[in-house]
């Protein structure tokens, strides 16, 4: 079974009725506003962390006619669309999006995979039904764990000291990247590396290969 997509640009527009697009700050570039969300607050540094950016959109300016003038690098979040956990690192069930217009082939998919109990079996109906867009979900959800991982460890190095109560935006905002270069917790190389790793979904089919 393999998801088609209509192309009917649905997942494009009216983001008023939804989160948005959650973007990596060299995403969010692309667009005109952003604010940084979710955040942290770094009490040690006075300082408002940004784990993602949103764009102030309600419909992409990145639309036309249907199609992303931007396909080849449009952001990851557009790219693992309609798919929202793979369930392979959450342990959660598998779950897409009910902004897509195929929900009802979408529906059929995830049954199948869900009902699959063997875990190589479920990768091989995800890979057969979403190609890289399974491989894009993938990248992110791994992405997230390596942010979350990477916070917890320049805390331990005592880089920063997150405040767990307070969620607030401060006038000092820096990018979870950024930060980690700042503080010496990796080097501009590394970032480089980490960067291109995301973008061309590396970490992803790293990880397949491992499991498979
Ligand atoms: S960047 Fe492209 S794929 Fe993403 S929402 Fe905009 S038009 Fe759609
Ligand atoms: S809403 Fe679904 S079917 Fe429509 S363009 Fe987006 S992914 Fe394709």
């Amino acid at each position: 079974m393999k998801f088609v997509c209509s192309e009917c640009g649905d997942c494009c527009r009216d983001f008023g009725h939804g989160p948005g697009l959650n973007l990596f700050y060299w995403e969010a570039k692309m667009f005109e506003e952003y604010y940084p969300f979710p955040v942290l607050y770094d009490k040690k540094n006075k300082q408002t962390i940004a784990l993602f950016w949103n764009s102030r959109i309600n419909n992409c300016p990145l639309l036309n006619k249907n199609k992303c003038i931007k396909y080849e690098d449009r952001p990851l979040v557009c790219k693992a669309f309609p798919l929202l956990n793979s369930g392979l690192i959450s342990g959660k069930d598998f779950s897409f999006s009910l902004g897509c217009s195929q929900e009802k082939l979408l529906e059929k998919i995830a049954k199948k995979i869900n009902s699959e109990k063997d875990e190589n079996k479920r990768i091989e109906i995800m890979k057969e039904a979403f190609d890289d867009t399974f491989l894009a979900l993938l990248q992110l959800e791994l992405t997230r764990n390596f942010i979350y991982r990477e916070l917890e460890k320049m805390e331990d190095k005592g880089l920063i000291k997150i405040d767990d109560s307070l969620n607030k935006i401060s006038e000092n905002i820096v990018d979870v990247f950024d930060l980690m270069l700042k503080t010496g917790h990796i080097s501009k190389d590394k970032l480089k590396e980490i960067i291109d790793n995301i973008q061309n979904l590396k970490d992803a089919r790293n990880y397949l290969n491992k499991k498979t």
